[in-house]
């Protein structure tokens, strides 16, 4: 379902400014965060209603050392997953996978963990995955791997270990303090720097590394434009900031680019 609130023309015009970069310049990048899932009703950590305010994160380290640590994690496991796994991609996701479809744009790189831009469409190949995935559960210690579905946590109340090696397991996430996969993070920055354009919707851009990315982009060149209901710390360096819900942004962002509204509109062949 459409987002109902409408684009005011100030934004409407700033998302033309956008489609008229991917257009030129083309195909982009897109670099997005928890505020692009939280009009699928998954909770972003910063925002106005974000979790941060309500709970802390786990830190990798405690993980390790603290079975009461342990022990939360899994609750909190079992009481949000579900959630997770019922969500469904929102028009941003949506829209971002057309684009993808039409050749604007190429890699999405993602600081989320819901699997949602797959759901929607976009190639699984074109989505980097900085943070990891909460679909697939890990083992600390053999590094063997299960779909979220397949894996048995137990019971509530207690926490599972690895049914092969007996070692600490946790779903295929970076937690606080965990590092980013190395070769992950020097693809999505190699990427970043050759692309001509970088989106960046709803994120923060609190958490490094992965906030590297799109500064990488913007260091390089690139045309930066920024879709996000809050200030970030990279508006100043970028070429159109769009203050407003990320859903009803690129569904008219896809609109302009994928529809007749370009060739009609300014006399242009569209690809
Ligand atoms: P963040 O919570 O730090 O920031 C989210 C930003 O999105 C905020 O600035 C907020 O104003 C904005 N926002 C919220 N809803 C929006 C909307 N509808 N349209 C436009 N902007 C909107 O998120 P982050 O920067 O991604 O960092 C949080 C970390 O937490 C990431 O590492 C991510 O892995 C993880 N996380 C992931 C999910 C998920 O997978 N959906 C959810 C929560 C947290």
């Amino acid at each position: 379902m459409r987002e109902e609130r409408p684009l005011t023309p100030e934004q409407r015009r700033l998302v033309e400014v956008i489609a008229d970069a991917l257009y030129q310049r083309g195909p982009g990048m897109a670099f997005t965060g928890a505020g692009i899932s939280t009009e699928s009703g998954i909770p972003d950590y910063r925002g106005p209603n974000g979790l941060w305010s309500r709970q802390n994160p786990t830190h990798f380290r405690d993980f390790l050392t603290d079975p009461a640590v342990r022990l939360r994690y899994w609750e909190r496991r079992r009481a949000r997953y579900p959630v997770l796994a019922a969500a469904e991609p929102n028009d941003g996701h949506r829209a971002l996978a057309r684009l993808q479809v039409a050749g604007y744009l190429d890699v999405i790189v993602t600081q989320n963990i819901d699997g949602l831009h797959q759901k929607a469409g976009s190639p699984p190949e074109r989505v980097i995955e900085l943070h990891g995935t909460a679909h697939l559960i890990r083992c600390l210690s053999c590094e063997a791997r299960w779909p979220a579905e397949a894996f048995d946590p137990g019971p509530p109340g207690t926490v599972p270990d690895c049914p092969l090696c007996g070692g600490l397991v946790k779903e295929a996430t970076v937690a606080f303090g965990e590092p980013v996969p190395r070769e992950l993070l020097e693809r999505a920055l190699t990427l970043a720097e050759a692309t001509p354009v970088m989106l960046v919707i709803g994120t923060s851009l609190a958490v490094v590394p992965a906030a590297h990315v799109p500064r990488r982009a913007a260091r390089s060149g690139a045309f930066v434009a920024i879709v996000n209901d809050e200030p970030t710390p990279l508006d100043r360096e970028a070429h159109v900031v769009v203050r407003g819900r990320a859903g009803t942004a690129l569904a008219y962002l896809a609109d302009l680019l994928t529809g007749d509204r370009l060739k009609a509109d300014q006399g242009l062949t569209v690809r």
